[in-house]
């Protein structure tokens, strides 16, 4: 579909994090966090490639402590190549080394917090030797003291210094290859922490709602954060936190990236809410279709409308669709009717025809 106001991405140079190009226009990444212990190989290996199935580019794992660092590169060799991971590493440099020698794809560290200015360098030498981007990543619990007392609390100014510090840092010693993410809870200060970060450089943007809250709320609330962002052209990457299962953070992030038309990939389901008009079990059956095409990789609009009185109208802005009438239904494609079936046929004349459409086979 032609867009009168597409959005005008904020132009970012490139990092490379394995074969995910970051920022430059390409597509924005989806990324999620293990939550297994990295001291468990096989659970964390399990818990990488689930993450992967269910829609991330890239996934990142926390390292704890050495035990951890020991393991790290046991889970590089048992993940795909083809699949990037990062290592999550806090003030310990020697695990930083760890993750770059093990093969890690990128390291999340922020140098301000690894201590002496040598073992910074030691990290950003070996980093710069792998071709290893870092990501600086500030949100509310790491934002320096001096910082917080300067604004007097974590505002959106607040977080920017602390960024452009921790860049500072990198490009004292010539290093270049950065992300940046600075996360707040509050929509409203990341919002302006990431704009002001990128009016000051210009380095891709990892862009999430920390501690974001539960399955439902933290969709919510990252939806309005991340939304607002993407809509301004801000975001090169993206993270949903939830307190949830991760297996559900990638899907939420595809559905904001599809929402921002920002990812022209995968099945939307355009459904009406229902009203009085509606006699058909319409909404079992927008949820089976949704459920049933949520793994196909072609665009497509799909319209489940309650009534022929709007339906065909509503679901112009469809590929192909449905609406209700009394015991039966009409199969719509462009905002056309094209034949008509019983009400307990519908489902299967629509998928049956998205597959067509698509060439790819439906989940029963
Ligand atoms: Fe009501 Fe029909 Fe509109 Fe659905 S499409 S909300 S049933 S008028």
């Amino acid at each position: 579909m032609e867009l009168n106001y597409p959005i005008k991405r904020r132009k970012s140079r490139v990092v490379k994090v394995g074969e995910v190009l970051i920022g430059g226009g390409f597509p924005i990444a989806v990324q999620s966090m293990t939550t297994a212990d990295t001291r468990d190989v096989d659970v964390s290996v399990k818990q990488i490639n689930a993450l992967f199935d269910s829609g991330c580019d890239i996934v990142r794992i926390s390292v704890l402590n050495h035990n951890a660092g020991d393991n790290l590169k046991a889970i590089r060799d048992k993940v795909d190549k083809s699949r990037p991971i990062v290592a999550d590493i806090h003030f310990q440099y020697k695990l930083a080394l760890k993750a770059i020698e093990a093969g890690f794809d990128k390291i999340r560290i922020n140098p301000g917090n690894i201590g002496a200015e040598w073992k910074v360098r030691e990290v950003t030498s070996a980093a710069k030797d792998k071709g290893v981007p870092i990501r600086i990543g500030v949100n509310s619990g790491s934002l320096p003291e001096d910082i917080l007392k300067k604004y007097g609390h974590d505002s959106p100014e607040a977080f920017a210094e602390a960024a452009m510090r921790e860049v500072a840092i990198l490009e004292s010693m010539n290093f270049h290859n950065t992300i940046i993410s600075v996360k707040s809870t509050n929509t409203q200060t990341a919002f302006w922490a990431y704009h002001m970060v990128a009016e000051r450089c210009d380095y891709p943007l990892h862009i999430g709602i920390t501690e974001a809250g539960t399955l439902e709320t933290g969709t919510i609330k990252s939806s309005v954060g991340l939304g607002a962002l993407l809509m301004t052209g801000i975001g090169d990457t993206i993270r949903v936190s939830l307190s949830a299962d991760p297996i559900h953070e990638a899907p939420v992030a595809k559905k904001i990236l599809k929402s921002c038309n920002l990812k022209d990939e995968g099945v939307e389901v355009i459904a009406c809410p229902t009203c009085g008009r509606c006699q058909i079990d319409m909404i079992p059956l927008a949820e089976s279709i949704e459920r049933k095409t949520a793994h196909l990789k072609a665009s497509l609009k799909v319209a489940v409308m309650g009534c022929a009185v709007n339906g065909p109208g509503e679901a112009k802005a469809a590929d192909v669709g449905i609406a209700g009438g009394a015991g039966m239904g009409m199969l719509i494609k462009k905002g056309e009717v094209v034949s008509r079936f019983k009400e307990e046929e519908l489902e299967e004349k629509l998928l049956a025809e998205i597959e067509a459409m698509t060439g790819e086979k439906i989940n029963e």
